[in-house]
């Protein structure tokens, strides 16, 4: 089977990867020609894990090739994934990609007289592939949805970070369609997969699927900094120890019969931290927020999960603010700026508005990220910030040290620090290290008491 991906983001390229590591013949399609050229020469658009490796491989045994010829590749396959970009544009989802990628298709469908399937797979809020993608698709083919070509909707779940593994090994294939003709033809696409859950519905049902799950996961984000905020103004409790006791509640994390708990993977959702960022919550809570008005409903949950994360980055200056009344002239080490780790993405990250705010105060800031750098340097510049090689260089010379990403190489920070004579303030956003080891440390949730 010959499938087309239109659009080579973070979702288009590494499902394309995947796929053709399944055995499915890929186009890669996107309008930026310097992503087509770097994909043909077998680099990586973005920062993943394992990716670089895979895309490699399968652009070499031919598996995978990346155009700019959309109406080529859509021809020459049998199904078209639109993984284009769907931001939120302020007040609503923006669907401009979505439309014009559709529009593309359908002038390509027009020239083509076998059966075709278009998928959703772009985060798009209910009615959008029915209402917005199939009409458009009509009238630019002038054919018709259900007779000479089927619409789906397939949402997509990896998290960046793991995105290769997650789509290698995913926990659920949800699939909706307009009929039973275009479920089986993208049900043929996932056979590769067996032995997953897969769930097949319409195409409202699997768009709705998506936004609950992101809904869920940053309410169990908000909540737990919620908790946390109260913690910190509760003399002598610590969010930590809090969570761990709420994380041995049985029906969280069941007791298997040897003893040993499962620790489902949720449970890092009911932690707390600086907030949750990328591409990905922020917008799609907002545009569920907009869509449920639209609907007469007043989501009052979801809206105070976008509050309490919007004022989540500004309790770390809070915590520097009770040692430093001024930031004029403060060295300030940041520690991350990708918002989270293991990706270059530092869509919505927490860092940038401490960053800006710092900057803003007259602060110098030594930032550090093993992977963000580049992308981090395009938001905030190179006035009154450095960009340090590597840890150990970040935290010479500054007065605080602000750690907003958990990345792994952060864990072990007071063997780079406990020698210095006059150590740093260590303000924790995400709460992995160990306080004890701090001759000064702050954190999210740690009551003033302590
Ligand atoms: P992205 O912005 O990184 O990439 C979109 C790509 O589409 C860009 O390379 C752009 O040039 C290309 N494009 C836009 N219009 C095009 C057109 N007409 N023809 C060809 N190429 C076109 O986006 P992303 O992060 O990959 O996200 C894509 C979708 O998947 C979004 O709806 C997002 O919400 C959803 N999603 C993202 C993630 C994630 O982790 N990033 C996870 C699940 C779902």
């Amino acid at each position: 089977m010959r499938v087309s991906m239109i659009g080579t983001g973070y979702v288009g390229i590494v499902s394309g990867t995947c796929l053709a590591e399944k055995g499915i013949y890929i186009t890669c399609v996107d309008k930026d020609k310097e992503k087509v050229k770097k994909i043909n020469n077998c680099i990586s658009p973005i920062f993943e894990n394992g990716l670089n490796d895979l895309l490699k491989k399968n652009i070499i045994n031919k598996h995978l090739f990346a155009d700019t010829n959309l109406k080529k590749a859509v021809i020459e396959s049998e199904i078209s994934i639109i993984a284009v970009g769907t931001p939120f544009d302020g007040e609503k989802i923006d669907l401009s990609q979505i439309r014009k990628s559709a529009e593309e298709i359908g002038t390509a469908l027009k020239e083509k007289n076998a059966y075709h399937v278009i998928v959703v797979k772009s985060t798009v809020t209910p009615g959008t592939t029915d209402e917005v993608v199939l009409p458009i698709l009509e009238k630019y083919s002038g054919k018709k949805a259900g007779i000479d070509f089927g619409v789906g909707m397939n949402p997509e779940f990896l998290r960046e970070g793991c995105a290769v593994n997650d789509f290698m090994s995913p926990d659920r294939i949800i699939i909706g369609g307009i009929d039973n003709k275009t479920i089986n033809k993208i049900l043929e696409l996932y056979k590769v997969f067996s032995g997953t859950d897969i769930l097949t519905t319409n195409n409202k049902t699997a768009e709705m699927i998506k936004y609950t799950t992101n809904s869920l996961l940053a309410t169990l984000i908000s909540f737990s900094n919620e908790i946390a905020n109260i913690c910190t103004k509760t003399q002598n409790v610590d969010i930590k120890e809090v969570m761990s006791g709420v994380h041995l509640d049985k029906r969280l994390n069941p007791i298997l019969p040897s003893n040993n708990r499962v620790n489902p993977d949720f449970l890092k959702y009911l932690e707390a931290g600086c907030g949750f960022g990328g591409s990905c919550f922020p917008k799609d809570i907002k545009a569920l927020i907009s869509y449920s008005e639209e609907q007469g409903e007043n989501p009052k949950l979801l809206k105070s999960v976008i509050e309490i994360n919007q004022k989540q980055p500004y309790k770390l200056i809070q915590l520097l603010n009770k040692h430093y009344k001024s930031f004029k002239n403060l060295h300030v080490a940041i520690l991350g700026l990708a918002f989270k780790p293991d990706t270059d993405d530092i869509r919505e990250s927490p860092a940038i508005p401490v960053a800006k705010l710092l900057l803003k105060e007259g602060a110098y800031i030594k930032a550090y990220d093993p992977a963000a750098k580049e992308e981090a340097k395009k938001i905030l510049g190179n006035d009154n910030i450095e960009y340090s090689e590597s840890l150990e260089d970040t935290l010479l010379g500054v007065d605080a040290v602000i750690l907003v990403t958990r990345w792994d190489k952060f864990k072990n920070l007071n063997r780079l620090i406990s020698n210095e004579k006059c150590q740093p303030l260590i303000i924790d956003g995400r709460r992995m290290l160990n306080k004890n080891d701090y001759k000064k440390y702050e954190g999210i949730g740690l009551s003033h008491g302590k």
